[in-house]
Protein backbone atom coordinates (compact mmCIF):
# COMPACT_ATOMS: atom_id res chain seq x y z
CA UNK A 1 0.00 0.00 0.00
CA UNK A 2 2.40 2.35 -1.08
CA UNK A 3 0.46 4.90 -2.49
CA UNK A 4 -2.56 7.53 -0.34
CA UNK A 5 -5.16 4.85 0.51
CA UNK A 6 -8.27 6.86 0.14
CA UNK A 7 -11.37 6.85 1.74
CA UNK A 8 -14.68 6.22 -0.16
CA UNK A 9 -17.22 9.06 0.11
CA UNK A 10 -20.59 9.14 -1.92
CA UNK A 11 -19.40 6.28 -3.97
CA UNK A 12 -15.91 7.74 -4.99
CA UNK A 13 -12.21 6.88 -3.76
CA UNK A 14 -11.39 10.60 -2.67
CA UNK A 15 -8.26 12.13 -0.66
CA UNK A 16 -8.85 13.83 2.54
CA UNK A 17 -7.95 16.83 4.18
CA UNK A 18 -5.12 15.31 6.00
CA UNK A 19 -3.14 12.08 5.83
CA UNK A 20 -1.64 9.32 8.60
CA UNK A 21 1.14 6.96 8.66
CA UNK A 22 0.38 3.27 9.88
CA UNK A 23 3.14 1.57 10.89
CA UNK A 24 3.36 -2.33 11.73
CA UNK A 25 3.99 -2.70 15.70
CA UNK A 26 6.00 -5.84 14.53
CA UNK A 27 8.93 -3.86 13.33
CA UNK A 28 8.36 0.60 13.07
CA UNK A 29 10.65 0.41 10.04
CA UNK A 30 8.05 -1.24 8.30
CA UNK A 31 5.46 1.36 6.84
CA UNK A 32 1.86 -0.46 6.17
CA UNK A 33 0.59 2.85 4.16
CA UNK A 34 -0.57 6.40 4.39
CA UNK A 35 -4.23 6.81 4.57
CA UNK A 36 -6.75 9.52 4.24
CA UNK A 37 -8.48 11.50 6.79
CA UNK A 38 -11.90 12.57 5.53
CA UNK A 39 -13.42 16.10 6.01
CA UNK A 40 -16.20 17.54 7.71
CA UNK A 41 -17.15 18.31 4.52
CA UNK A 42 -16.54 14.51 2.86
CA UNK A 43 -18.85 13.44 6.10
CA UNK A 44 -22.03 15.55 4.78
CA UNK A 45 -22.00 14.47 1.24
CA UNK A 46 -21.28 10.91 1.76
CA UNK A 47 -24.45 10.70 4.69
CA UNK A 48 -26.92 12.80 1.98
CA UNK A 49 -25.65 10.50 -0.97
CA UNK A 50 -26.78 7.17 1.50
CA UNK A 51 -30.27 8.16 2.44
CA UNK A 52 -30.66 8.04 -1.71
CA UNK A 53 -28.53 4.84 -2.19
CA UNK A 54 -30.56 2.82 1.41
CA UNK A 55 -34.11 3.45 -0.77
CA UNK A 56 -32.42 2.06 -3.63
CA UNK A 57 -30.86 -1.00 -1.98
CA UNK A 58 -34.13 -1.90 0.04
CA UNK A 59 -35.83 -1.69 -2.93
CA UNK A 60 -33.33 -4.79 -4.66
CA UNK A 61 -34.36 -8.44 -4.87
CA UNK A 62 -33.96 -10.52 -2.02
CA UNK A 63 -31.70 -12.75 -4.28
CA UNK A 64 -30.15 -9.31 -5.69
CA UNK A 65 -29.04 -8.66 -2.08
CA UNK A 66 -28.12 -11.94 -1.67
CA UNK A 67 -26.00 -12.11 -4.04
CA UNK A 68 -24.03 -9.23 -2.54
CA UNK A 69 -23.22 -10.18 0.66
CA UNK A 70 -22.22 -14.08 -0.88
CA UNK A 71 -19.84 -12.41 -2.80
CA UNK A 72 -18.29 -10.59 -0.07
CA UNK A 73 -17.87 -13.53 1.99
CA UNK A 74 -16.58 -15.72 -0.75
CA UNK A 75 -13.76 -13.29 -1.60
CA UNK A 76 -12.87 -13.11 2.13
CA UNK A 77 -12.77 -16.51 2.46
CA UNK A 78 -10.97 -16.95 -0.62
CA UNK A 79 -8.16 -13.84 0.65
CA UNK A 80 -7.98 -15.48 4.26
CA UNK A 81 -4.03 -15.62 3.83
CA UNK A 82 -3.34 -12.49 2.03
CA UNK A 83 -5.90 -10.05 4.20
CA UNK A 84 -4.97 -12.07 6.95
CA UNK A 85 -1.03 -11.06 7.15
CA UNK A 86 -2.19 -7.65 6.39
CA UNK A 87 -4.27 -7.74 9.24
CA UNK A 88 -1.45 -8.72 11.27
CA UNK A 89 0.66 -6.80 10.05
CA UNK A 90 -0.85 -4.00 11.33
CA UNK A 91 -2.43 -5.12 14.35
CA UNK A 92 -0.02 -7.38 15.88
CA UNK A 93 -1.93 -10.65 16.38
CA UNK A 94 -0.40 -13.74 15.18
CA UNK A 95 -0.83 -14.90 11.55
CA UNK A 96 -3.02 -17.73 12.37
CA UNK A 97 -5.60 -15.50 14.52
CA UNK A 98 -5.35 -12.80 11.49
CA UNK A 99 -6.20 -15.30 8.95
CA UNK A 100 -8.63 -16.84 11.09
CA UNK A 101 -10.46 -13.71 11.48
CA UNK A 102 -10.71 -12.90 8.23
CA UNK A 103 -11.68 -16.41 6.88
CA UNK A 104 -14.79 -15.78 10.34
CA UNK A 105 -15.74 -12.49 8.75
CA UNK A 106 -16.66 -14.02 5.34
CA UNK A 107 -18.60 -16.37 7.43
CA UNK A 108 -20.72 -13.60 8.86
CA UNK A 109 -21.25 -12.28 5.28
CA UNK A 110 -22.36 -15.86 4.21
CA UNK A 111 -24.12 -16.00 6.96
CA UNK A 112 -26.15 -13.00 6.54
CA UNK A 113 -26.60 -13.62 3.01
CA UNK A 114 -28.71 -16.52 3.62
CA UNK A 115 -30.66 -14.45 6.14
CA UNK A 116 -31.80 -12.14 3.14
CA UNK A 117 -33.90 -14.74 2.02
CA UNK A 118 -35.68 -15.47 5.07
CA UNK A 119 -38.75 -13.75 5.16
CA UNK A 120 -39.10 -12.17 8.51
CA UNK A 121 -42.88 -11.28 9.79
CA UNK A 122 -45.87 -12.44 11.25
CA UNK A 123 -49.24 -12.41 10.22
CA UNK A 124 -52.70 -12.44 12.30
CA UNK A 125 -55.86 -11.71 12.69
CA UNK A 126 -56.90 -8.26 13.93
CA UNK A 127 -59.17 -8.46 17.02
CA UNK A 128 -61.35 -6.49 14.79
CA UNK A 129 -63.54 -8.60 12.82
CA UNK A 130 -62.43 -9.21 8.69
CA UNK A 131 -59.46 -7.31 9.63
CA UNK A 132 -55.89 -8.69 9.09
CA UNK A 133 -52.76 -7.51 10.68
CA UNK A 134 -49.39 -7.98 8.85
CA UNK A 135 -45.97 -7.06 11.23
CA UNK A 136 -43.12 -6.36 8.91
CA UNK A 137 -39.48 -5.67 9.37
CA UNK A 138 -38.04 -2.45 7.61
CA UNK A 139 -34.41 -1.19 7.43
CA UNK A 140 -33.92 1.20 9.83
CA UNK A 141 -31.94 3.87 7.31
CA UNK A 142 -28.91 5.01 7.74
CA UNK A 143 -26.29 3.42 9.77
CA UNK A 144 -23.31 4.33 11.38
CA UNK A 145 -20.68 1.61 12.43
CA UNK A 146 -17.78 2.56 14.63
CA UNK A 147 -15.63 -0.48 14.94
CA UNK A 148 -12.10 -1.08 17.02
CA UNK A 149 -8.65 -2.33 16.31
CA UNK A 150 -8.31 -5.23 18.56
CA UNK A 151 -10.87 -7.28 15.55
CA UNK A 152 -10.72 -5.18 12.59
CA UNK A 153 -12.12 -7.15 10.08
CA UNK A 154 -15.00 -9.42 12.28
CA UNK A 155 -16.06 -6.68 14.26
CA UNK A 156 -16.78 -4.50 11.36
CA UNK A 157 -18.22 -7.06 9.43
CA UNK A 158 -20.36 -8.68 12.09
CA UNK A 159 -22.02 -5.03 12.01
CA UNK A 160 -21.76 -4.60 7.87
CA UNK A 161 -23.15 -7.57 7.08
CA UNK A 162 -26.59 -7.41 9.00
CA UNK A 163 -26.73 -4.05 8.41
CA UNK A 164 -26.93 -4.75 4.83
CA UNK A 165 -28.81 -8.06 4.81
CA UNK A 166 -31.43 -5.95 6.33
CA UNK A 167 -31.59 -3.09 4.02
CA UNK A 168 -29.70 -0.16 5.28
CA UNK A 169 -26.83 1.89 3.62
CA UNK A 170 -23.67 2.01 6.23
CA UNK A 171 -21.16 4.84 6.95
CA UNK A 172 -18.13 2.84 8.19
CA UNK A 173 -15.74 4.46 10.76
CA UNK A 174 -12.73 1.96 11.89
CA UNK A 175 -10.52 2.60 14.12
CA UNK A 176 -7.63 4.92 12.92
CA UNK A 177 -4.74 2.55 14.02
CA UNK A 178 -6.39 -0.53 11.86
CA UNK A 179 -6.94 1.29 8.75
CA UNK A 180 -5.53 -0.65 5.81
CA UNK A 181 -7.61 -3.46 7.14
CA UNK A 182 -10.49 -1.80 6.62
CA UNK A 183 -9.80 -0.16 3.10
CA UNK A 184 -9.12 -3.93 1.70
CA UNK A 185 -12.72 -4.60 2.68
CA UNK A 186 -13.74 -1.54 1.40
CA UNK A 187 -12.66 -1.98 -1.71
CA UNK A 188 -14.27 -5.97 -1.82
CA UNK A 189 -17.89 -4.27 -0.97
CA UNK A 190 -17.27 -1.07 -3.17
CA UNK A 191 -16.78 -3.96 -6.09
CA UNK A 192 -19.90 -5.32 -5.61
CA UNK A 193 -23.48 -4.34 -7.84
CA UNK A 194 -24.73 -1.76 -4.76
CA UNK A 195 -26.50 1.40 -5.85
CA UNK A 196 -23.85 4.63 -5.65
CA UNK A 197 -22.75 5.62 -2.13
CA UNK A 198 -24.95 2.61 0.06
CA UNK A 199 -21.45 2.04 1.58
CA UNK A 200 -19.06 4.42 2.87
CA UNK A 201 -15.48 4.42 4.56
CA UNK A 202 -15.14 7.46 6.47
CA UNK A 203 -11.13 6.91 7.68
CA UNK A 204 -10.32 9.58 10.87
CA UNK A 205 -10.04 10.05 14.57
CA UNK A 206 -12.89 9.47 16.65
CA UNK A 207 -12.85 12.47 18.20
CA UNK A 208 -13.21 14.58 14.91
CA UNK A 209 -15.28 12.69 11.96
CA UNK A 210 -16.46 9.81 14.60
CA UNK A 211 -17.91 12.49 16.47
CA UNK A 212 -19.10 14.32 13.70
CA UNK A 213 -21.16 11.43 12.92
CA UNK A 214 -22.50 10.41 15.87
CA UNK A 215 -23.88 13.89 16.35
CA UNK A 216 -25.39 13.53 12.80
CA UNK A 217 -29.16 13.88 12.55
CA UNK A 218 -28.75 12.01 8.98
CA UNK A 219 -27.57 8.95 11.02
CA UNK A 220 -30.58 6.43 11.64
CA UNK A 221 -28.23 4.60 14.54
CA UNK A 222 -25.11 3.91 15.23
CA UNK A 223 -23.51 0.27 16.31
CA UNK A 224 -20.07 0.80 18.06
CA UNK A 225 -18.01 -1.47 19.93
CA UNK A 226 -14.56 0.20 21.87
CA UNK A 227 -13.97 1.75 25.15
CA UNK A 228 -16.96 2.16 28.03
CA UNK A 229 -16.20 6.18 28.41
CA UNK A 230 -16.16 6.79 24.78
CA UNK A 231 -19.66 4.38 24.41
CA UNK A 232 -20.77 6.64 26.97
CA UNK A 233 -20.18 9.64 25.08
CA UNK A 234 -21.47 8.41 21.65
CA UNK A 235 -25.02 7.24 23.56
CA UNK A 236 -25.70 11.40 24.92
CA UNK A 237 -24.91 12.41 21.26
CA UNK A 238 -27.12 9.49 19.90
CA UNK A 239 -30.03 10.60 22.51
CA UNK A 240 -29.92 14.51 21.29
CA UNK A 241 -31.31 13.26 17.94
CA UNK A 242 -33.37 9.96 19.15
CA UNK A 243 -30.84 7.98 17.12
CA UNK A 244 -31.07 4.23 18.12
CA UNK A 245 -27.80 3.20 19.83
CA UNK A 246 -26.02 -0.41 20.60
CA UNK A 247 -22.82 -0.52 21.87
CA UNK A 248 -20.26 -3.32 23.08
CA UNK A 249 -17.62 -2.34 25.66
CA UNK A 250 -15.10 -3.67 27.75
CA UNK A 251 -15.19 -6.52 30.20
CA UNK A 252 -13.79 -8.12 33.12
CA UNK A 253 -14.17 -11.82 32.40
CA UNK A 254 -13.52 -14.43 34.63
CA UNK A 255 -12.79 -17.97 34.51
CA UNK A 256 -13.39 -20.33 37.52
CA UNK A 257 -11.74 -23.25 38.01
CA UNK A 258 -13.05 -25.64 40.56
CA UNK A 259 -11.18 -28.65 42.56
CA UNK A 260 -12.72 -31.31 40.65
CA UNK A 261 -11.36 -29.45 37.32
CA UNK A 262 -9.26 -31.12 34.84
CA UNK A 263 -6.00 -29.02 35.80
CA UNK A 264 -4.24 -29.51 32.03
CA UNK A 265 -7.77 -28.34 30.25
CA UNK A 266 -8.22 -25.44 33.10
CA UNK A 267 -4.36 -24.10 32.31
CA UNK A 268 -5.05 -24.07 28.48
CA UNK A 269 -8.24 -22.22 28.28
CA UNK A 270 -6.67 -19.71 30.89
CA UNK A 271 -3.56 -19.26 28.53
CA UNK A 272 -5.47 -19.11 25.67
CA UNK A 273 -8.23 -16.82 27.01
CA UNK A 274 -5.82 -14.46 29.08
CA UNK A 275 -2.93 -13.87 26.04
CA UNK A 276 -5.00 -14.89 22.91
CA UNK A 277 -4.63 -11.49 20.71
CA UNK A 278 -2.08 -10.00 23.17
CA UNK A 279 -4.75 -10.04 25.46
CA UNK A 280 -6.45 -7.52 23.69
CA UNK A 281 -10.12 -9.03 23.62
CA UNK A 282 -13.37 -7.68 25.23
CA UNK A 283 -14.25 -11.62 26.37
CA UNK A 284 -10.17 -12.28 27.36
CA UNK A 285 -10.07 -14.48 30.82
CA UNK A 286 -8.10 -11.27 32.94
CA UNK A 287 -9.32 -12.99 36.22
CA UNK A 288 -8.72 -16.56 37.02
CA UNK A 289 -10.94 -17.23 39.85
CA UNK A 290 -9.09 -20.44 41.47
CA UNK A 291 -10.72 -22.71 44.14
CA UNK A 292 -7.84 -23.48 47.12
CA UNK A 293 -7.86 -26.85 46.75
CA UNK A 294 -5.82 -26.92 43.24
CA UNK A 295 -4.75 -23.55 43.52
CA UNK A 296 -1.25 -24.08 43.51
CA UNK A 297 -1.07 -26.82 41.06
CA UNK A 298 -2.91 -24.62 38.25
CA UNK A 299 -0.19 -21.85 39.40
CA UNK A 300 2.28 -23.72 39.09
CA UNK A 301 1.06 -25.04 35.63
CA UNK A 302 -0.55 -21.63 34.44
CA UNK A 303 2.94 -19.52 35.17
CA UNK A 304 5.21 -22.37 33.52
CA UNK A 305 2.65 -22.78 30.42
CA UNK A 306 2.85 -18.30 30.57
CA UNK A 307 6.54 -18.46 30.36
CA UNK A 308 7.20 -20.54 27.66
CA UNK A 309 4.88 -18.88 24.82
CA UNK A 310 6.91 -17.67 22.17
CA UNK A 311 6.39 -13.64 21.83
CA UNK A 312 7.60 -11.98 18.68
CA UNK A 313 6.57 -10.45 15.14
CA UNK A 314 3.10 -11.57 14.34
CA UNK A 315 4.15 -12.69 10.91
CA UNK A 316 7.16 -15.22 12.17
CA UNK A 317 6.42 -18.67 12.08
CA UNK A 318 5.42 -20.48 15.68
CA UNK A 319 4.72 -17.10 17.26
CA UNK A 320 2.09 -17.16 19.77
CA UNK A 321 1.77 -13.81 20.98
CA UNK A 322 2.76 -10.59 19.21
CA UNK A 323 3.01 -7.14 20.17
CA UNK A 324 1.04 -4.89 22.05
CA UNK A 325 -1.02 -2.69 19.54
CA UNK A 326 0.47 1.08 20.03
CA UNK A 327 3.26 2.45 22.41
CA UNK A 328 -0.18 4.10 24.00
CA UNK A 329 -1.41 0.44 25.16
CA UNK A 330 1.97 -0.92 25.66
CA UNK A 331 2.42 2.08 28.11
CA UNK A 332 -0.66 2.07 30.08
CA UNK A 333 -0.39 -1.93 30.36
CA UNK A 334 3.05 -1.35 31.95
CA UNK A 335 1.74 1.21 33.99
CA UNK A 336 -0.93 -1.72 34.83
CA UNK A 337 1.93 -3.90 36.14
CA UNK A 338 2.93 -1.36 38.77
CA UNK A 339 -0.42 -0.58 40.09
CA UNK A 340 -0.79 -4.03 40.88
CA UNK A 341 2.60 -4.46 42.66
CA UNK A 342 1.57 -1.39 44.58
CA UNK A 343 -1.78 -2.77 45.32
CA UNK A 344 -0.01 -5.91 47.17
CA UNK A 345 -0.03 -8.09 44.13
CA UNK A 346 2.94 -10.55 43.85
CA UNK A 347 3.56 -10.53 39.92
CA UNK A 348 4.71 -13.97 39.23
CA UNK A 349 6.00 -13.69 35.74
CA UNK A 350 5.93 -11.23 32.54
CA UNK A 351 4.20 -7.91 32.89
CA UNK A 352 8.29 -6.46 31.06
CA UNK A 353 8.39 -4.79 28.10
CA UNK A 354 10.44 -6.70 25.35
CA UNK A 355 13.35 -5.77 23.23
CA UNK A 356 13.08 -8.05 20.18
CA UNK A 357 15.08 -7.87 16.71
CA UNK A 358 12.53 -5.84 15.41
CA UNK A 359 11.98 -2.18 17.00
CA UNK A 360 8.14 -3.43 18.50
CA UNK A 361 5.73 -2.70 21.19
CA UNK A 362 6.37 -6.01 22.85
CA UNK A 363 5.98 -6.95 26.34
CA UNK A 364 6.11 -10.59 28.02
CA UNK A 365 2.72 -12.22 28.74
CA UNK A 366 2.18 -11.92 33.08
CA UNK A 367 0.89 -13.38 35.78
CA UNK A 368 -0.57 -11.90 38.97
CA UNK A 369 -0.79 -13.93 42.24
CA UNK A 370 -2.51 -13.14 45.47
CA UNK A 371 -4.96 -10.90 44.31
CA UNK A 372 -8.40 -9.78 46.03
CA UNK A 373 -10.95 -8.45 43.60
CA UNK A 374 -11.42 -5.62 44.74
CA UNK A 375 -8.04 -4.56 43.30
CA UNK A 376 -7.97 -1.98 40.78
CA UNK A 377 -5.84 -4.55 38.45
CA UNK A 378 -9.16 -7.19 38.81
CA UNK A 379 -11.73 -4.58 38.28
CA UNK A 380 -11.01 -2.29 35.42
CA UNK A 381 -10.40 -3.72 32.00
CA UNK A 382 -6.31 -3.79 31.53
CA UNK A 383 -6.67 -4.54 27.45
CA UNK A 384 -3.23 -5.96 28.18
CA UNK A 385 -1.48 -9.71 28.12
CA UNK A 386 -2.27 -9.79 31.70
CA UNK A 387 -4.36 -12.01 34.33
CA UNK A 388 -4.81 -12.50 37.60
CA UNK A 389 -5.31 -15.10 40.43
CA UNK A 390 -7.87 -14.98 42.43
CA UNK A 391 -7.77 -17.47 45.47
CA UNK A 392 -11.20 -19.10 46.84
CA UNK A 393 -12.46 -21.58 49.13
CA UNK A 394 -15.79 -23.08 47.62
CA UNK A 395 -17.96 -22.99 44.57
CA UNK A 396 -20.22 -20.28 46.00
CA UNK A 397 -17.33 -18.16 46.70
CA UNK A 398 -16.31 -18.67 43.40
CA UNK A 399 -19.45 -17.89 42.03
CA UNK A 400 -19.82 -14.61 43.92
CA UNK A 401 -16.33 -13.55 42.87
CA UNK A 402 -17.02 -14.18 39.20
CA UNK A 403 -20.34 -11.86 39.41
CA UNK A 404 -18.65 -9.29 41.58
CA UNK A 405 -17.70 -6.53 38.50
CA UNK A 406 -19.60 -3.60 37.10
CA UNK A 407 -19.07 -5.58 33.54
CA UNK A 408 -20.88 -8.68 32.26
CA UNK A 409 -20.02 -9.89 28.66
CA UNK A 410 -18.23 -13.71 29.52
CA UNK A 411 -17.64 -15.70 31.98
CA UNK A 412 -16.66 -19.42 32.46
CA UNK A 413 -16.26 -22.50 34.75
CA UNK A 414 -13.91 -25.57 34.65
CA UNK A 415 -15.53 -28.66 36.36
CA UNK A 416 -16.63 -31.63 35.74
CA UNK A 417 -20.07 -31.51 38.25
CA UNK A 418 -23.16 -31.43 36.08
CA UNK A 419 -24.59 -29.86 38.95
CA UNK A 420 -22.04 -26.86 39.32
CA UNK A 421 -22.20 -26.16 35.53
CA UNK A 422 -25.50 -25.79 35.30
CA UNK A 423 -26.20 -23.54 38.37
CA UNK A 424 -23.15 -21.23 37.24
CA UNK A 425 -25.15 -21.02 33.34
CA UNK A 426 -28.40 -20.33 35.29
CA UNK A 427 -26.55 -17.92 38.05
CA UNK A 428 -23.57 -15.91 36.17
CA UNK A 429 -24.37 -12.40 35.60
CA UNK A 430 -22.91 -12.59 31.97
CA UNK A 431 -24.27 -12.27 28.23
CA UNK A 432 -22.59 -15.02 27.36
CA UNK A 433 -21.32 -18.19 29.60
CA UNK A 434 -19.13 -21.18 28.75
CA UNK A 435 -18.35 -24.58 30.30
CA UNK A 436 -14.91 -26.11 30.12
CA UNK A 437 -14.60 -23.78 27.42
CA UNK A 438 -12.37 -20.08 27.15
CA UNK A 439 -14.10 -17.47 27.97
CA UNK A 440 -12.98 -16.09 24.24
CA UNK A 441 -14.35 -17.25 21.20
CA UNK A 442 -18.24 -17.19 19.82
CA UNK A 443 -20.19 -18.22 17.27
CA UNK A 444 -21.88 -16.10 14.40
CA UNK A 445 -25.17 -17.61 14.27
CA UNK A 446 -26.04 -17.01 17.81
CA UNK A 447 -26.22 -13.42 19.86
CA UNK A 448 -23.68 -12.02 21.32
CA UNK A 449 -23.74 -9.33 24.03
CA UNK A 450 -22.81 -8.67 27.59
CA UNK A 451 -24.72 -6.85 30.94
CA UNK A 452 -24.12 -3.85 32.98
CA UNK A 453 -21.53 -1.68 31.15
CA UNK A 454 -20.49 -4.28 28.73
CA UNK A 455 -23.18 -3.55 26.28
CA UNK A 456 -26.18 -1.58 25.90
CA UNK A 457 -28.96 -2.27 23.38
CA UNK A 458 -30.20 -5.41 21.36
CA UNK A 459 -27.33 -8.02 21.43
CA UNK A 460 -25.24 -8.67 17.76
CA UNK A 461 -25.20 -11.62 16.01
CA UNK A 462 -27.29 -14.55 14.66
CA UNK A 463 -30.91 -13.72 13.85
CA UNK A 464 -30.87 -11.27 17.16
CA UNK A 465 -28.72 -8.66 15.30
CA UNK A 466 -32.56 -8.02 13.11
CA UNK A 467 -33.51 -6.47 16.20
CA UNK A 468 -31.42 -3.27 15.93
CA UNK A 469 -31.24 -3.20 12.41
CA UNK A 470 -34.46 -3.00 11.42
CA UNK A 471 -37.67 -1.51 12.22
CA UNK A 472 -40.87 -3.07 13.03
CA UNK A 473 -44.24 -1.86 10.62
CA UNK A 474 -47.63 -3.09 12.25
CA UNK A 475 -50.20 -2.71 8.85
CA UNK A 476 -53.85 -3.46 9.51
CA UNK A 477 -55.91 -4.44 6.12
CA UNK A 478 -59.37 -4.80 5.18
CA UNK A 479 -60.92 -5.65 2.50
CA UNK A 480 -62.82 -2.27 2.74
CA UNK A 481 -66.52 -3.79 2.69
CA UNK A 482 -67.44 -7.47 4.47
CA UNK A 483 -66.76 -10.37 2.49
P1 LIG B 1 -11.99 3.74 21.83
O1 LIG B 1 -13.25 3.48 22.51
O2 LIG B 1 -11.36 5.07 21.93
O3 LIG B 1 -12.13 3.45 20.25
C1 LIG B 1 -13.09 2.62 19.64
C2 LIG B 1 -13.60 3.26 18.36
O4 LIG B 1 -14.30 4.47 18.68
C3 LIG B 1 -12.49 3.69 17.40
O5 LIG B 1 -12.94 3.55 16.08
C4 LIG B 1 -12.30 5.14 17.76
O6 LIG B 1 -11.68 5.88 16.74
C5 LIG B 1 -13.74 5.56 17.97
N1 LIG B 1 -13.92 6.78 18.74
C6 LIG B 1 -13.13 7.28 19.70
N2 LIG B 1 -13.65 8.43 20.19
C7 LIG B 1 -14.81 8.65 19.52
C8 LIG B 1 -15.81 9.66 19.58
N3 LIG B 1 -15.72 10.68 20.42
N4 LIG B 1 -16.85 9.56 18.75
C9 LIG B 1 -16.96 8.54 17.90
N5 LIG B 1 -16.06 7.56 17.78
C10 LIG B 1 -14.99 7.60 18.61
O7 LIG B 1 -10.97 2.64 22.27
P2 LIG B 1 -9.37 2.70 22.15
O8 LIG B 1 -9.01 2.25 20.82
O9 LIG B 1 -8.81 4.03 22.57
O10 LIG B 1 -8.97 1.65 23.26
C11 LIG B 1 -8.98 2.06 24.62
C12 LIG B 1 -9.55 0.98 25.49
O11 LIG B 1 -10.87 0.66 25.08
C13 LIG B 1 -8.81 -0.35 25.40
O12 LIG B 1 -7.69 -0.35 26.21
C14 LIG B 1 -9.89 -1.30 25.85
O13 LIG B 1 -9.95 -1.30 27.26
C15 LIG B 1 -11.17 -0.70 25.29
N6 LIG B 1 -11.57 -1.34 24.02
C16 LIG B 1 -12.50 -2.32 24.06
C17 LIG B 1 -12.84 -2.97 22.90
C18 LIG B 1 -13.84 -4.07 22.91
O14 LIG B 1 -13.75 -4.98 22.09
N7 LIG B 1 -14.82 -4.02 23.76
C19 LIG B 1 -12.22 -2.67 21.61
C20 LIG B 1 -11.26 -1.59 21.68
C21 LIG B 1 -10.96 -0.96 22.85
P3 LIG B 1 -10.09 6.11 16.75
O15 LIG B 1 -9.47 4.80 17.14
O16 LIG B 1 -9.79 6.48 15.36
O17 LIG B 1 -9.85 7.19 17.73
Amino acid sequence: MTDLQKNLIAGEWLAGESEIENRNPSDLSDLVGIFAQASADQLEATLDQAQVAQREWAAYGLERKQAVLMNIGNELMARAEELGTLLSREEGKPLAEGKGEVYRAGQFFTYYAAECLRQIGENADSVRPDIEVDVRREAVGVVAIISPWNFPTATASWKIAPALCYGNAVVWKPANITPASAVALTEIIARQDIPKGLFSLVMGSGRSIGQRLVESPKVNAISFTGSVPVGKGIAAAAIQNLTKVQMEMGSKNALAVLDDADLDLAVSLALGGAFGGTGQKCTASSRLVVHAAVHDAFVEKLVAGTQAMKVGHALDAGVQMGPVVSEQQLNENLAYVDLGKTEGAELACGGQRLEMPHEGFYMSPGVFLNTTNDMRINREEMFAPLTSVIKVGSYDEALAVVNDTNFGLTSGIVTQSLARATHFRRNARTGVVTVNLPTAGTDYHVPFGGRGDSSYGPREQGKAAAEFYTTVKTAYISAGKPF
